[in-house]
């Protein structure tokens, strides 16, 4: 956090060195989708070697999930075309709104756009062979979306599972779940609430993200229990 000196922002383990939240997959036909491009993500798509994005799934509106969106003209260069994106009606318009100088057709071309190409999210969809399906979630009062990819699911920002959710997450090898802090939080899992869900969907294995400093990595993970754990930046797994 700016301007802390508590011990996880003071820590030097490279694990308490947070960006904003995101993941990106590389599916088993060799296409790669983004899951939110937030005001970080330039940064970790230098440190991660990023080349491709075939397809950017945005969970929901708010600018630490989108404001990377400028970043894509690079994407664009290196694909030579626009990029695919898809998200709920409500994040569509939030895209639009927040970033209204890309859709305004009098912006001076010259200084280079960000070219787009927006889905809406209606029900489960494919990018290449890789099915899609995304999970309704409840953040404070908004509804957002998590994603499942077969074995795979990222439900970040969330503070609620709608009762019609739960079924779509069955059988996980591996969840991504919100867990903001300790201390309960109008639009955010705490830990608590996020271990109780994680033990309903019963993954094989849970990791947590959208941690704020309160929630230093190793001493946390020690007192979570077995089949769950912190996520930090760089995480890398296979499925
Ligand atoms: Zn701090
Ligand atoms: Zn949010
Ligand atoms: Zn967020």
């Amino acid at each position: 956090m700016i301007g802390c000196d508590c011990d996880t922002c003071r820590s030097t383990d490279p694990r308490d060195k947070r960006r904003r939240p995101s993941v990106y997959l590389e599916t088993d036909d060799a296409r790669a989708i983004l899951v939110d491009a937030g005001p970080d993500f330039r940064a970790q798509a230098l440190t991660h070697k990023l080349r491709r994005i075939d397809a950017l799934l945005f969970t929901h509106g708010h600018s630490d999930h989108i404001l990377g969106i400028d970043e894509l003209r690079r994407f664009n260069v290196l694909q030579r075309g626009p990029i695919s994106c898809y998200a709920d009606p409500l994040t569509l318009f939030d895209i639009r709104r927040m970033f209204a100088y890309v859709f305004d057709p009098s912006t001076p071309r010259g200084g280079g756009l960000p070219q787009l190409e927006l889905f809406t999210i209606a029900g489960p969809f494919c990018v290449g062979r890789q099915e899609v399906v995304p999970v309704p979630l409840v953040h404070g009062t908004r509804p957002i979306l998590g994603f499942r990819f077969d074995g795979f699911a990222y439900l970040t920002d969330c503070s609620g599972i709608p009762e019609g959710s739960w079924d779509l997450l069955h059988d996980l090898d591996v969840l991504v779940l919100d867990a903001l802090r300790d201390k309960p939080h109008p639009t955010h899992f705490s830990i608590a609430e996020a271990v109780d869900a994680a033990r309903r969907i019963n993954a094989h294995r849970t990791y947590f993200t959208h941690m704020t400093h309160d929630l230093p990595h190793e001493r946390t993970c020690a007192r979570l229990p077995d089949t769950m754990a912190l996520s930090h930046d760089g995480l890398v797994l296979e499925l």
